[in-house]
C-alpha cells in the first residue's frame, strides 16, 4: 500500500508532516479501510457467503467506505441508516452507497438507540439471514488491529495527532506506539472522558497501559483532547470554517468539515499556545471524510 506523507512549512520550529490516509483510495481511503480490513477477512472466513451488516446516520463515511469496500471485495452488504428513506434525495452518501449495491434498512432513533442490544440483533438475522454484524464506525478488535497498522513503516515522529469520533483509530495507532512516541487524539464529539473508557478497555486485549484521564500541558504523555468539538459533532464556528478555507488555499490539502479541520486546527492551536514540548516532529493522520463536504455545505449554505 501506498502511503503519502506531505510536508506542510514548518511552524514554530515544530516539522509538520501529514499522513495522507485519505489518497489511499478514491473510494474508501482514509481511517476506515485500516477498521474494514479485518472485519471483511474474518466475515469471509467465518462464512464466505456473509453478509456485512452495519449502522451510520445519512452522512455516513463509514457507510460510504463499507458500501464501496464491499463492493470490491464482491461482498454484499446491508446499511441500517438512522432516518427515513426520504432522506436518500439529500444524501450523496447514500445514494453512492445504493448504487455500490448496499441494501439500506432504514430504522426510527428510538430502535437505532437499541442497536447494540441483543433483541435487535437477533430480529436483523432473522429478517436478514446470514449477517456479519461490524458496529457503528467500525469500532471493535478487528477495527483496532487494522488502525494498529496505520503507522507501519511510517519514520519516528515524537507526536501523532488524530481525529477521534469513537476513538477506535486512535486505540489502533496507541497501540502500536514505539517509546517516547505521543498520541494525541481530537474528540470530534462534546463529552469528557468517555472515549478513554472505551479505549480503555482494549487494554488487556492489545497489551497497553491504559490511558489517564487528566492532561498536563505542555502534552508530554499520550491523551484525548475534549475542547476542539466547537459545539459537538458536526457542528462549527466561523472560526473553523475560515481555518479550513485558508489551510486549504495555503496548502492545497483538502480537508473535511466533521473531523480533520478541527484536528488541523487543534495542532496550530496546541503550537501557538505552547501546549507541546518544543521542537518537535509532528504528524498529523489525514483520515479522509471529505465525501462528506458538499451536502455539508448545501446543508449549512456554507459558500466556498
Ligand atoms: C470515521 C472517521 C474518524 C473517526 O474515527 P474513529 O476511529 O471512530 O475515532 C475520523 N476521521 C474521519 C475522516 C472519519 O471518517
Amino acid at each position: 500500500m501506498n502511503k503519502e506523507i506531505h510536508h506542510l512549512p514548518p511552524h514554530k520550529n515544530f516539522e509538520i508532516d501529514v499522513l495522507r490516509l485519505d489518497l489511499i483510495h478514491p473510494e474508501y481511503g482514509g481511517n476506515k479501510f485500516f477498521k474494514l480490513k479485518y472485519n471483511i477477512l474474518k466475515a469471509k472466513e467465518q462464512n464466505p457467503d456473509s453478509i456485512i451488516l452495519t449502522f451510520g446516520g445519512t452522512h455516513s463515511n463509514h457507510i460510504y467506505s463499507t458500501a464501496a469496500f464491499c463492493e470490491e471485495h464482491k461482498i454484499k452488504c446491508i446499511g441500517v441508516i438512522r432516518g427515513e428513506e426520504s432522506m436518500i434525495i439529500n444524501s450523496p452518501t447514500l445514494q453512492f452507497a445504493r448504487k455500490k449495491g448496499m441494501l439500506l434498512h432504514f430504522v426510527s432513533r428510538n430502535e437505532y438507540d437499541g442497536k447494540n442490544e441483543k433483541s435487535f440483533r437477533e430480529e436483523l438475522k432473522k429478517q436478514f439471514g446470514n449477517i456479519y454484524i461490524i458496529p457503528e464506525g467500525g469500532n471493535n478488535s478487528e477495527g483496532v488491529k487494522g488502525c494498529a497498522e496505520i503507522l507501519t513503516n511510517i519514520p519516528f515522529y515524537d507526536y501523532v495527532f488524530c481525529a477521534c469520533g469513537t476513538a477506535c483509530t486512535f486505540t489502533g495507532i496507541y497501540s502500536s506506539l514505539k517509546q517516547n512516541q505521543i498520541a494525541v487524539g481530537v474528540s470530534v464529539l462534546k463529552g469528557e472522558n468517555e472515549l478513554i473508557n472505551d479505549l480503555n478497555k482494549y487494554a488487556d486485549e492489545f497489551q497497553f497501559k491504559k490511558l489517564k484521564e487528566t492532561i498536563n500541558y505542555p502534552i508530554s504523555t499520550s491523551c484525548i483532547l475534549n475542547n476542539f468539538h466547537f459545539g459537538g459533532y458536526a457542528k462549527h464556528t466561523q472560526e473553523l470554517i475560515d481555518f479550513k478555507r485558508s489551510f486549504e488555499t495555503n496548502y492545497k490539502i483538502p480537508l473535511d468539515y466533521v473531523y480533520t479541520a478541527k484536528l488541523f486546527y487543534a495542532v496550530y492551536s496546541l503550537i501557538d499556545n505552547s501546549k507541546l514540548l518544543p521542537n518537535k516532529k509532528l504528524l498529523i493522520i489525514h483520515s479522509g471524510g471529505q465525501q462528506g463536504n458538499q451536502a455539508y455545505e448545501q446543508r449549512y449554505k456554507i459558500n466556498m
